[in-house]
This record gives structure tokens, sequence and C-alpha cells, in this order.
């Protein structure tokens, strides 16, 4: 078999629905959805990838907004391609989901072109509520990944990086009981659930400074109160807790609880907590980071290292990373530094900069699952490291 023939013919394919793919793209970009709602999103990948001549499922796992394509020649390896496409409430595709999802259709494409030459599946995966909901951790509870070997993906960023620091998350929901009273007439009668969230609040703040640098603790408030003229009976938050180290995280855990512990006693508000969505970090299969890094670089990409002290936020990929040999490499959709999650990442991930980055990580994608579905050895190495990789729990 030869593989550079394979990947040529692939790349080809590509390159045939480029220009589908950057309306697709610009499409979605133009309708942001936000988690378990991308209807639209999904239903117009879905379609596309229907209209190329493959099953589609949709609705996969139970979600609405998720779908599965899978082609297949004889019993072999699977290999997964993940297709993100939801946006961000206010600020729509200011993490540039529209640019992973036709990038994993495009590479999709591209592997089903050939697979009548390899051994085994390729199965594209539409994965709803990256950003929130971890849409990824529901399907593979339904069964979605079932007989994956391998699972790819790429992330659009301001560099390119193969093996990003993604840390470990947890969600804590915060709410604060107290007792309501006239503020003015009786103000002595309640019980300032307010007052208790801000002093739990400013207890986390001042956290902040005394954690490990990759540690991060954000959140907003989600109830402040009922009118300005009650002493406020209810206030709550939602809180997110990062850190690479899984036990360093579970001490940041307790320690920001124990804020909130400590403004209960402060105020007798009575303080109830739930422990929320957890994330695990992104652990990068190395042997397939090295064969996406030669793809990338056959293309004319180059991807560096991380860079030092720098935390890349957190995905659901990473709870897949912790079941399933996978890797989650960044390109550069921009010239300089724009972070993600604000409105000139969203400006930058509809520029022609951004779709021929697409076009490139939906080649890389490709040629990455014609490697590992072609090459025994590489998979037996991606599973090898994989057995070995430091567990998170
Ligand atoms: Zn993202």
């Amino acid at each position: 078999m030869d593989l550079q023939a394979l990947k040529q013919r692939a790349a080809a394919r590509i390159d045939d629905a480029a220009r589908a793919l950057d309306d697709l793209a610009l499409a979605i970009h133009d309708r942001p959805e936000t988690a378990f709602e991308e209807r639209f999103a999904s239903a117009a990948l879905a379609d596309f990838v229907g209209s190329q001549g493959y099953p589609v499922t949709r609705g996969a796992g139970g979600l609405e907004t998720a779908f599965v394509s899978e082609t297949k020649n004889g019993s072999g390896p699977t290999v997964a391609i993940c297709c993100e496409y939801d946006a961000l409430p206010g600020i729509g595709h200011g993490c540039g989901h529209n640019l992973i999802a036709t990038s994993a259709v495009g590479a999709y494409l591209g592997v089903a072109a050939v697979s009548r030459e390899l051994k085994g599946a390729i199965r594209l995966i539409g994965t709803p509520a990256e950003e929130g909901g971890a849409g990824k951790v529901k399907l593979h509870a339904a069964g979605v990944f079932k007989d994956v070997d391998a699972a790819v993906m790429f992330h659009p960023a301001d560099a390119d990086v193969l093996d990003p620091l993604m840390v470990a998350l947890r969600v804590l929901d915060v709410e604060f009981r107290g007792k309501a009273a006239h503020a003015a007439a009786s103000p002595y009668d309640g019980v300032n659930a307010l007052d208790a969230l801000m002093l739990g609040w400013g207890a986390m703040s001042a956290l902040r400074q005394l954690v490990r640098s990759d540690t991060r603790i954000h959140g907003m408030i989600t109830d402040g109160g009922q009118a300005s003229n009650i002493i406020p009976e209810r206030a709550a938050a939602r809180i997110i807790v990062r850190a690479a180290d899984p036990s360093y995280l579970g001490e940041v855990r307790r320690r920001v609880l124990a804020c909130f512990e400590g403004a209960a006693t402060a105020t007798g508000a009575e303080l109830r907590y739930e422990w929320g969505e957890a994330m695990d970090m992104v652990t990068t299969n190395q042997p397939m980071a090295a064969a996406f890094l030669a793809n990338a670089r056959s293309l004319g990409r180059e991807l560096g290292p991380r860079r030092a002290g720098e935390t890349s936020g957190s995905t659901d990929m990473g709870n897949i990373s912790s079941l399933i040999p996978s890797i989650h490499p960044f390109l550069s959709v921009s010239e300089g530094r724009i972070p993600w999650h604000s409105r000139d990442f969203a400006a930058a991930a509809r520029t022609p900069r951004a779709l021929e980055t697409m076009h490139v990580a939906a080649k890389a994608l490709a040629f990455t699952a014609i490697d590992l579905l072609a090459r025994p050895d590489l998979l037996k190495q991606a599973k090898d490291s994989f057995a070995a990789r430091p567990r998170s729990s």
C-alpha cells in the first residue's frame, strides 16, 4: 500500500470539498448556537455528509444535536474524528468551533474517499455542547465511542501547539439561604444571603493569590437577591475550579468550599452546594501527536511546544483522552495573539486565513487517521503509550 498516494487522494477530495466546507463554516459562524441548541449546525453538517453519499445517524446517543457517520471496510480498527459546533452565549463563535466542525467533516470525506484501501472504520462524531454540558462525556456513556481505537480533532488557536496544557475542571454551584426582611424598617430581622455570598466570594478571590500558577478559580453570580428593598433571602453563584494536577485540584476544591462555609458561619445563612460537571486534563497521545506533527509539516505547518506557564482552558476531549488514545492539537487562525472567548477571536474564526487553516487541519487529521488505519505499528505504539500514561485518579 502506498501511503503517500492515499494521502494525496484524501487531500484532493478535501480540496474538491473546500468551497462547500468554507460555506458551511461561515454559515455556522453566522448562526451561533449554544450547548445542546445547535440545531442549525448539526443539521447543516449532517445534511452535507449525507449529500456526499454517506449514511448519517442523527440524534446519536440520545442527544438531539449529535450525529454520527461511519464508513467501514472489513474488520480493523476504528478511528473517530470529533466534530464540535457549539458557540458561546453573547459572543458567538469566540472559540472557533465552526472551524472544528468543517475540518472534521473534511477529514472524514478525505479518509472515506480511500477507505476501500484501508481495513477498519472511520467514524465522524458530531459532538454538541463542549462549552459547558460535556457532550462528549454523555456520548461516550451512551456508547457512541464504542470500539473506537483512537480519537482525533483540532482546535483553532493563536499559535500552532502540538500538546497544549488543558487542565482538569470542576463546576461548583453554591447557594445561600437567608431570611427576607424589610431592608429599611427591620433589617435586623433578616439574614442576608447576598452578603454571605459576597463574603465567600471575597475569601475565594483572596485564595487566588495562594494557589499554583496553573490553577484557575472563576465564576459568576447567578442570583444576587430579589429586590433592593428586601434583605436577600437567596443568593447563588456558579464557580469553576481548574488545575492540571488532579490531587491538587482536590485540595483547591476543598479550600474554595471552605471560603463559602466560612461565610455561612459568619452570617448565619445556610449554605447549599453541589459539585457538577467534571473535565479531565487532556492527555495527548504522543505517538499520535508525532504522526500529526509529521503530517502537518508535510502541509507546511510546524507545530511547537506549549508556551511556558500557559494554561489553555479545559475541554470534554480531556475526558475522552482519559479513555481512548487522543490528540487535540492547536493550529493558529491569526497573525498575532488573540485570546479565546473574545469578540476578536470570533472575528478571526471567519477570515480567509482561518478557512485556510481549517483546510490544513482537515488534511492533517485525515492523514493521521490514514496512518492509524494503515499502520498497525503506529496504532500499537499509541495503545502502548496510552496504557503507560499517568492516571488522573
Ligand atoms: Zn473550544
